[in-house]
């Protein structure tokens, strides 16, 4: 694909040889007639690149490209260059040219000017903005969006991390909402496939020279065929682009979740302390390997043999987790090192998270592990846990807890602690990982690692930052094709942080860039924890509805409209019977029953009469899942008919108002895997999302095999 949308060295000499100048000139902008050479090098459009260093050259420039001529001020100091009044548009003579050219180097005398430039002047067209710049989190990102008011005054403008993929500026293009006027406006469509060609070379350059920190097009004409670059900015920077892959360590991380042995250094016989919860909960919840307290005062922790260190238990260790002072723990990574442990889970906080000697302290660790074949979870972080594996590693005590399809990643501990003690009650968790300071294992590498384990269905993320950008969307679009992954992410921007040096970077809000990332790689964002956990849930207990007609059942009808409503705003429909399957639910239903979808059998449901009602749904073609709105005070009775029905593989959501007051049944239903929300709303939207999702994964996989065809 490349071959032909990049001319290799030619354009990488122009480009060196650029830098090197601006180098020399001490200048980080690279000014439009720059720019423009580089991109004519990419073979994209411009109104040329051409300067003049004296009036007669500038006359001869003029008659050679021939009238009208726009004239613009070069100089490293004039950043904006209309707003310096150092743009003269539409010049039709050597005589005007000659005139504006004077006029030009006069106004800018006080200024470093390297010379005027001449270039063509383009024939109006659609006015767009297409700009490069570098997020904190994700790396650099592209934009695009339409000029003039659009961007000005809507802002609408939108992102995707680079290299975009063909489908990325295709998904760009028709997201704006300015894309009716591209699409067609009085007869007027631009050129669409020349702006995705366009779209492509920019993800190109900017691919091939990581010193590209930021770029602005602005604008881009957009004509019928073809189009045209007219003004154009660089900036660039040292490169410093995170590490795509940890090269020679990205092993597997089967080790860190499936241990055969472990040893503890902390493990403690004193109630209360973090030592004593992290060893009691291996042995409450039973992991099957080999134990190791590494405690120097004590010979037995908890009834298990205790050693002073680690180097005198003689037999292989597969993972150790650490709850000693952060102090102590360079000298027990060292240990560790030393008999080949593969794992380290630092769950002592007090490292890089609270200061200058903390993350000295850090760094000690990392020059240790840097020598060996060890890797490091945390620290500050609550280890892993692992119920398909009897092994829980927290620093809280974990109750009992089933073996579920749930994977979750958490940066902190409490958090994640917090979660389990309440949600252990009505969801399985087969993983959770904290990740703490991340100082070697990031969210990514569990994230991999979560996408290939097969007793992980369902992925839900609490993200705080994310520092390996875009090898985190390229695993998550990997994973999200098999499983679905959750994130709940805070979208606090850091403007602060940012330099607004070009337009593209004062557009591009942190939390937009947030969103674009997991548009780009299929992440489900969930606005809240509790929106996170609905949606959990419901991929973890229930299929993917393979259409999108649903039927909705009910005994209340202002709640079948709550949910027909929501099931609009999202692009799902009301299911409708075939004949047949119509008239045997008439026979059913109560005489005053008018409509059949939602079927609303106000307030006389009883369990006989829902399960006839979804037997016909299951019937139906039309039919892709149910939602049933279910009365409270008498849940229970549905229970044991809900269980024995046979869904064909369609999903069935369930709304409780005011479930809160009936926790018993609701966790009874929630166990026998039926997910129970308190909104008919929630329950809708959650369906919608379920079916948005699997819509994304056929489609890929139709592209998939399309593509081995050809
Ligand atoms: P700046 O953004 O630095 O102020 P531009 O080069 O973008 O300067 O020029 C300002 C405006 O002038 C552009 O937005 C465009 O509308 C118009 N313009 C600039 N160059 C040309 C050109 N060669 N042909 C037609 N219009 C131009
Ligand atoms: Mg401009």
């Amino acid at each position: 694909m490349i071959h032909h949308r990049v001319k290799g060295h030619v354009v990488g000499d122009k480009f060196r040889e650029i830098l090197n100048q601006a180098d020399r000139e001490n200048r980080t902008y690279l000014v439009e007639h720059e720019c423009k050479e580089i991109l004519e090098g990419m073979g994209i459009s411009t109104t040329g690149h051409l300067v003049a260093r004296s009036e007669d050259e500038a006359a001869e420039i003029s008659n050679t490209i021939r009238y009208p001529v726009v004239l613009k001020i070069v100089s490293p100091d004039v950043v904006h260059k209309s707003d310096a009044d150092g743009v003269k548009l539409n010049l039709k003579n050597e005589e005007e040219v000659r005139r504006t050219y004077r006029d030009i180097v006069s106004a800018f005398r006080y200024q470093r000017v390297m010379g005027v430039s001449v270039q063509k002047m383009a024939r109006p067209g659609i006015e767009a903005i297409i700009g490069v710049t570098r997020d904190p989190s994700f790396g650099r990102v592209l934009m695009f969006g339409l000029g003039g008011v659009f961007v000005e005054v809507l802002k609408d403008v939108t992102f995707r991390i680079l290299p975009v993929t063909e489908k990325d500026v295709t998904d760009m293009i028709e997201e704006i909402k300015g894309y009716p006027l591209l699409k067609g406006y009085r007869g007027h469509a631009v050129d669409i496939p020349a702006l995705k060609q366009l779209l492509l070379k920019i993800s190109d350059l900017v691919t091939k020279f990581p010193e590209i920190k930021e770029l602005d097009l602005n604008p881009v004409f957009l004509y019928p065929s073809g189009n045209m670059v007219v003004d154009a900015r660089m900036f660039i920077g040292e490169f410093t682009e995170e590490a795509t892959v940890k090269s020679d360590k990205a092993q597997n991380l089967h080790g860190l979740f499936y241990p055969d042995s472990i040893a503890v250094f902390g493990a403690s016989n004193s109630e209360g302390k973090l030592g004593y919860n992290v060893f009691r909960n291996l042995l409450f919840h039973q992991f099957k390997g080999r134990l190791y307290p590494i405690n120097p005062k004590s010979e037995y922790v908890q009834g298990i043999k205790a050693y002073k260190r680690i180097t005198e238990v003689g037999e292989p260790v597969d993972l150790a987790i650490v709850v000693v002072p952060a102090d102590a723990v360079p000298q027990v990574v060292e240990d560790c090192c030393k008999i080949g442990v593969r794992f380290i889970v630092v769950e002592t906080a007090g490292f890089a998270e609270t200061g200058e000697d903390g993350k000295k302290v850090q760094a000690k660790i990392k020059k240790i592990i840097e020598q060996s074949c060890c890797r490091v979870l945390g620290p500050n972080c609550s280890g892993v846990i692992n119920t398909h594996h009897n092994m829980v590693q927290s620093i809280g005590l974990i109750g009992e807890l089933g073996k579920g399809n749930i994977g979750l990643i958490a940066q902190a501990g409490v958090y994640a602690a917090g979660i389990l003690t309440g949600l252990r009650h009505i969801m399985d968790f087969g993983i959770v990982a904290t990740i703490g300071n991340k100082m070697d294992i990031s969210e990514t590498d569990i994230l991999e690692y979560l996408g290939e384990d097969d007793h992980i269905d369902v992925i839900a993320m609490y993200m705080e930052d994310v520092k390996s950008g875009r090898r985190f969307i390229d695993v998550a679009n990997r994973v999200t094709k098999k499983k679905p992954i959750i994130v709940l992410k805070s979208g606090r921007t850091e403007a602060g942080k940012k330099a607004v040096s070009s337009h593209t970077s004062s557009l591009a809000g942190d939390d937009q860039i947030n969103s674009a990332a997991f548009r780009q790689s299929g992440i489900i964002r969930a606005r809240n924890n509790e929106h996170m956990f609905d949606l959990t849930k419901a991929f973890a207990k229930q299929p993917i509805p393979r259409s999108d007609g649903v039927l909705v059942i009910t005994y209340s009808g202002s709640l079948g409209v709550a949910a027909t409503d929501m099931l609009h705003l999202n692009g799902m429909r009301l299911a409708e019977l075939e004949p047949g399957l119509k008239n045997r639910l008439l026979d059913i239903l109560p005489d005053y029953v008018k409509t059949l979808n939602p079927v609303d059998y106000s307030f006389s449901m009883d369990a006989e009469q829902l399960r006839k009602t979804i037997e016909i749904g299951v019937e139906s073609d039309d039919v892709g899942s149910f939602i049933v709105v279910l009365q409270g005070e008498i849940l229970g009775s549905f229970m044991n008919t809900l269980k024995k029905i046979d869904y064909k593989h369609k999903p069935i959501l369930s709304c409780v108002a005011c479930k809160e007051f009936v926790m018993d049944d609701v966790i009874r239903m929630e166990k026998a895997g039926f997910p129970v929300y308190s909104t008919a709303e929630t329950a809708a939207e959650v369906l919608a999302t379920m079916y948005q999702y699997g819509l994304r994964r056929s489609r890929q996989e139709q592209r998939k095999n399309l593509s081995m065809l050809t």
